[in-house]
């Protein structure tokens, strides 16, 4: 496959594409390594295998951000972020196999009832482009802890530290098998990883359409399962929030990786006494950020991943213009050469538009105002999606009351940060089943056996 690097639109390397008979042996060859001692190592070496990726990772901090920054167009600084955030996931899991307990149970006829946590086997771990290095980590990581082996796919467009991962893994002493990465097409390999017989867990991010495809090939032996899917994500600001921070902040909640992240807060409702000032401070804040080359410290926004990732997004505003859509800002090519978009902030925007109910995955944000709290909840939640979102307020009642209305997985007040490597990172709805990170995500790469021994 060639790559293409996306600031420049030129080919820059090429890696091999992995076949579907290529997925089964790697399926089968990670089986016979957990067979062969993985699933029984003892958690103490397991531990000092897994804290020494994370050691090597961050050897390799800065060859990994320029692989990432090349291969996707990611800002270079927010690479050497991801790099360290996966660096980062690796010592959590670490940290956490001496710590991962089963329970004693006080059963009613008496004598001795307990749990194991035991691994599940093969697990097949699909990654996406956006976030290629930490979301394989979110997912190799706990699932190495808990014993399990892995065969990892990045997005054919992202491979290129993936690949590297898992050359660095296997350097840092994680034995031949454990984890296999196949870079290659969903389309032709995905198939033959979801339905071998020998995988025993399917752990996907991506879209929702590719989720419910998993999911019904999951379906036929009852593999277990966990989607990390789409998202079109609220960020509500009330009159009474410091809601002059909260309109400085909120263009990199939505613009952040070019508006490719499925956390993008890209519906903004904002209470109407505060709504002309705040559109007026959130363009000016939307103007100032710096689009251009990710190879440099101060870019923020670097291109979309490929042409026709941006087409998608054009398209969106195509039918944006067409319902008369007022732009605050952007909505144009700033460059004859990159996939690069401007940063757009969409006004009033209909409910009943596409860039309102779509993901659009780049860089649109559409704001609204809102006059009660219920119609505005009613709104937030007629969403098929509920991944993340923001609150601003200064009213701890409502903070409290509004969490808990809105229908989603992740939410943060007065912040718009969604991931923490100790919690648990998922969605309600159509953006997802299960949880990536914190022990939740442990817990999900393992069957729970309860034992019973009579007195
Ligand atoms: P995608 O669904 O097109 O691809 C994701 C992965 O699935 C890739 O590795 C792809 O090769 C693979 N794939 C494609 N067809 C397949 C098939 N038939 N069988 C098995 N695997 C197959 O998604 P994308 O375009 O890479 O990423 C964008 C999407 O990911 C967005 O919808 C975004 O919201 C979502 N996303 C979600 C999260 C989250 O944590 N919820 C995080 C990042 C991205």
């Amino acid at each position: 496959m060639q790559l293409i690097n996306p600031a420049t639109e030129e080919v820059f390397t090429e890696v091999a594409a992995a076949s579907p008979a290529d997925a089964h042996a790697a399926v089968e060859s990670a089986q016979r390594a957990w067979e062969d001692g993985w699933r029984n190592l003892a958690p103490g070496k397991r531990a000092e295998i897994l804290f020494n990726i994370a050691r090597v990772l961050r050897e390799h901090l800065e060859e990994l951000a320029q692989l990432e920054c090349a291969n996707i167009g990611k800002p270079i600084s927010d690479a050497r972020d991801e790099i360290g955030l996966g660096a980062r996931v690796f010592e959590y899991y670490a940290g956490a196999i001496g710590q991962f307990c089963g329970q004693t149970i006080p059963v009613a006829r008496g004598g001795l009832d307990f749990t194991l946590r035991e691994p599940m086997g093969v697990v097949a771990a699909i990654v996406p482009w956006n976030f290629p290095f930490p979301i394989a980590c979110w997912k190799a990581a706990p699932a190495l802890a808990a014993g399990n082996c892995v065969v990892l796919k990045p997005a054919s467009l992202s491979p290129l530290t993936a690949l590297r991962l898992g050359e660095l893994a296997h350097a840092a002493g994680l034995p031949p098998g454990v984890l296999q990465v196949l870079a290659g097409p969903g389309s032709a390999i995905g198939d033959a990883l979801v339905t071998h017989p020998l995988v025993r867990k399917v752990s996907f991010t991506g879209s929702t359409e590719i989720g419910r495809r998993i999911m019904e090939l999951a379906s036929r032996d009852l593999k277990r399962v966990s989607l990390e899917l789409g998202g079109k994500s609220p960020n509500i600001v009330f009159a009474d929030a410091d809601w002059q921070r909260a309109a400085d902040t909120s263009p990199m909640s939505v613009f952040a990786n070019t508006g490719q992240d499925c956390c993008a807060r890209s519906r903004v409702f904002v209470e109407r006494s505060i709504y002309e000032p705040f559109a007026e401070r959130f363009i000016a804040a939307t103007k100032e950020l710096v689009v251009g080359n990710p190879a440099l410290d101060a870019t923020q926004l670097g291109p979309l991943v490929s042409a026709s990732q941006r087409a998608s997004v054009e398209d969106f505003l195509a039918d944006a213009r067409k319902h008369g859509t007022q732009f605050g800002c952007g909505g144009k090519r700033p460059s004859a050469k990159g996939f690069y978009l401007e940063p757009t902030v969409l006004l009033d925007v209909d409910k009943s538009t596409r860039c309102w109910r779509e993901e659009i995955f780049g860089p649109v944000v559409c704001l609204v105002p809102f006059d009660h709290e219920e119609q505005m909840l009613r709104a937030v939640n007629a969403s098929p999606y509920g991944l993340s979102g923001s609150i601003w307020t200064n009213d701890i009642r409502r903070a409290l009351r509004v969490a808990r209305a809105v229908q989603s997985g992740v939410l943060s007040i007065n912040s718009h940060s969604s991931v923490h490597v100790e919690a648990p990172f998922g969605g309600y709805k159509q953006s997802g089943l299960g949880r990536d990170l914190g022990m939740a995500a442990m817990e999900g790469y393992t069957e729970v056996k309860n034992v019973f021994v009579s007195e």
